[in-house]
């Protein structure tokens, strides 16, 4: 029998991190109480300009969290009522959300099985003459095939808007050699700073970024009160900003960025090496042009496992999330939107998937005992 244990090792480490870079982050929020420019002061052009140094892209605007940037974005296109958007099934909500919000029409499409990722093919059946635009979401941490994806777009006269709210820092390497970080190929890329993704602040906090002048122009109109100079209003816009303090602590974490998903990467290869020889498990895959910066680790559990071991590791003091339990279409407030039938893919990963905890304080202490309680379940 296993002994409960006292304390359950988390999915993310934001404490421990934080001690890490404790006097930088306190300064800069001092600075941010001393300045009290709350609003659009100095961290928060100093941080945009950073961000589009360390992303390699023309414009970053700052907005108030992730699901702003998407619906933003989709504002920003003047799109039309009941014009379709394609989505995959399998992400989080807030990627189909904005588009129903706006009156607009998410087609939900199947995803990779090895990469959950959406591809060129499964967009490409499902383009009709209503549809104006796609969301490729960089799930878990890794690129869609933009190359790909960007030649089906131009082909068929469609924007492009990349969720990367969990690949921030992931580079995606184009056939010519050529390298771009996830955010910057699309028309428009939209990221999110919650605590917990790869870049994260200390609050809500998100961006939205293109290296289109005009585009960059309407999204920053859209997000201030579709203002186009003050107290004069062209578009019905909203209030969406990222704070000072948060643009601060943002700052700061961007200078480690690197250094983090280094240490996801490493605890991605630790645990590969120790589940490779688990017939019940399947590792992650990586997309052969995307490096990989593991916003979630997470395994296929194979023949009907999962709930069994889930419960095993709670038992043996290990976290483990399912992201994502349900595809969209069965979701209540998304089935109208659904023809019938079932994404085979989709539903076989609502089915399997479980994610272990991965962030960037994670010991080789912490990684053994994981890895021996997922071990000690298969030899049982
Ligand atoms: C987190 C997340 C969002 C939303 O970001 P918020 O800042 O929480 O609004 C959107 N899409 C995906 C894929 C996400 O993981």
């Amino acid at each position: 029998m296993t002994v409960k244990a006292k304390t359950m090792l988390p999915m993310v480490d934001l404490k421990g991190q934080y001690r890490k870079i404790k006097s930088e982050i306190d300064a800069s929020i001092q600075e941010c109480l001393d300045s009290a420019a709350f609003i659009n002061g100095a961290h928060v052009k100093s941080f945009q300009k950073n961000l589009e140094f360390y992303l390699n892209v023309k414009h970053v605007i700052p907005c108030a969290n992730g699901t702003d940037a998407l619906q933003i974005a989709m504002m920003a296109l003047a799109l039309q009522v009941d014009d379709e958007v394609i989505v995959p099934a399998f992400t989080y909500v807030a990627t189909a959300e904005v588009i129903a919000l706006l009156k607009l029409k998410p087609i939900m499409v199947d995803v990779d099985p090895k990469t959950f990722n959406i591809t060129a093919e499964i967009i490409e059946k499902a383009i009709t003459p209503r549809t104006k635009a796609i969301v490729p979401v960089h799930l878990f941490g890794q690129s869609c095939d933009m190359e790909a994806i960007m030649a089906v777009a131009e082909k068929h006269n469609l924007y492009v808007i990349e969720d990367n709210a969990q690949a921030i820092g992931a580079d995606y390497n184009f056939s010519n050699g050529q390298k771009a970080k996830t955010g910057t190929i699309g028309h428009i890329g939209c990221t999110s700073f919650f605590p917990s993704k790869n870049l994260g602040c200390y609050g809500d906090g998100g961006a939205i970024m293109t290296n289109d002048d005009d585009l960059a122009a309407k999204l920053r109109m859209m997000a201030n009160h579709g203002q186009s100079r003050q107290y004069y209003h062209d578009s019905i816009g909203v209030n969406s900003r990222l704070d000072s303090i948060q643009a601060g602590i943002l700052d700061v974490k961007l200078r480690h960025l690197d250094e983090y998903s280094a240490a996801r990467q490493q605890a991605a290869a630790y645990y590969d090496a120790a589940f490779a020889q688990i017939e019940g498990l399947e590792t992650p895959a990586r997309q052969h042009n995307s490096t990989h910066v593991f916003h979630q680790y997470t395994l296929k559990v194979k023949n009907g496992q999962r709930a069994a071991l889930r419960t095993y590791l709670t038992e043996g003091g290990v976290s483990a999330m399912i992201y994502y339990p349900m595809p969209l279409y069965k979701q209540t407030a998304y089935a109208h939107y659904w023809q019938g039938g079932e994404l085979p893919v989709t539903e076989e990963l609502c089915d399997e998937v479980m994610s272990l905890p991965i962030h960037t304080e994670m010991t080789e202490e912490t990684l053994a005992y994981i890895t021996e309680t997922v071990k000690s379940f298969f030899d049982k």
